[in-house]
C-alpha cells in the first residue's frame, strides 16, 4: 500500500519567500525503508519539515498525499495523529515535562487506551531494549542529555507511538559505534510490513545495519538519482562530485 506520494513539491521559507525544495518526488509503500541523502544544505531537513507540517515553510506548487489523504493543510498536530512522526536532526530540550509522561500524554491523546502502569512498563522495556538509562525516563525531556542520549530518547518515542510512517533526519550523527548499534537494533524491531521509514543521512554506516530498500541522493532541493543501497557506497567512495560527474558522462 502507498503510505506517502509526493509529487512535484516545491517549498519557500515562509520569512523570505526563497524557494528551498524545488520539485521533490517520492513515493513511500508500507514495508520500505528510503534513505536520502545528498550534501550539507541540499534541503534534507526542510523536506523532512515541510513532510511534518512545520510553519517555517510554505509549500507553493506539488502535492504531498499520505495514505490517500492530502495533506498539505494540515497542522503538525493532525499529521502526527494520521501516523507520521519525525525525529529532528537536532531535538529540542523541554523544561518541565519528563520523558515518561510526554510519551503516555501524547499516546493518550493519538487515542490509546492502555492502562497507564502497562504504558509505563512499556516506556521502561523500550528504553531498556535501547540501553538508555532508565533514570532518564523520569527526567525532563532531553535536558542534560548526552548527543546518544537525545537521539535514543527519540527512537523510544517512535517505538513507543508506533508511527506508520517514521523520518528519522540524521538519527546516526555523534553516535559512537555502540550507540549506533543499538539504535539501528530498535529501528529493525520497529520495522514491519505496515509502516515505512525515512532515514535521512551522510553515511553508509547506518545503512550497513538498517537495510534500505531504495536510496536517493538529494541535491539542490530536489531528487535527483535513486539507486538501491550500492549507491550509499558510490557516495562514501567517491562523494556526490563524483557521482554527479559520472551521471552527466552516462
Ligand atoms: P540539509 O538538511 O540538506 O543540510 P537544510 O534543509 O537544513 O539542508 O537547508 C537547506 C537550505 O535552506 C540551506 O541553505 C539552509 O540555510 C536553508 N534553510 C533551511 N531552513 C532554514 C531556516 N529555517 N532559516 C533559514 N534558512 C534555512
Ligand atoms: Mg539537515
Amino acid at each position: 500500500m502507498t503510505l506517502l506520494e509526493v509529487r512535484n513539491l516545491h517549498a519557500v521559507l515562509a520569512e523570505n519567500n526563497e524557494e528551498i525544495l524545488k520539485g521533490v518526488n517520492l513515493t513511500v509503500r508500507s514495508g520500505e525503508i528510503h534513505a536520502i541523502m545528498g550534501p550539507n544544505g541540499s534541503g534534507k531537513s526542510t523536506f523532512a519539515n515541510v513532510l511534518m507540517g512545520n510553519p517555517k515553510y510554505t509549500v507553493t506548487e506539488g502535492t504531498m498525499r499520505f495514505m490517500n489523504k492530502n495533506i498539505s493543510r494540515l497542522s503538525v498536530d493532525e499529521r502526527a495523529r494520521l501516523g507520521i512522526f519525525l525525529s529532528f536532526q537536532q531535538p529540542q530540550e523541554i523544561s518541565g515535562v519528563k520523558l515518561r509522561s510526554f510519551l503516555m500524554a501524547a499516546s493518550q491523546s493519538f487515542g490509546n487506551k492502555t492502562p497507564l502502569l502497562k504504558m509505563s512498563q512499556e516506556v521502561d522495556r523500550l528504553a531498556y531494549n535501547i540501553g538508555l538509562e532508565m533514570e532518564l525516563i523520569d527526567r525532563y525531556l532531553n535536558v542534560g542529555f548526552s548527543g546518544g542520549e537525545k537521539k535514543k530518547a527519540e527512537i523510544v518515542q517512535m517505538c513507543f507511538l508506533k508511527p506508520k510512517l517514521a523520518i528519522l533526519d540524521e538519527i546516526d550523527s555523534g553516535l559512537d559505534i555502540d550507540a549506533l548499534k543499538s539504535i539501528a537494533r530498535s529501528i529493525n524491531e520497529f520495522r514491519y510490513s505496515e509502516n515505512a521509514i525515512i532515514l535521512i543521512t551522510h553515511y553508509k554506516r547506518l545503512l550497513e545495519h538498517v537495510e534500505p530498500d531504495y536510496v536517493h541522493i538529494y541535491v539542490n532541493g530536489t531528487m535527483t538519482i535513486t539507486g538501491g543501497k550500492e549507491l550509499s557506497v558510490e557516495v562514501e567512495e567517491n562523494g556526490y562530485e563524483g557521482i554527479f560527474g559520472s551521471a552527466k558522462g552516462a
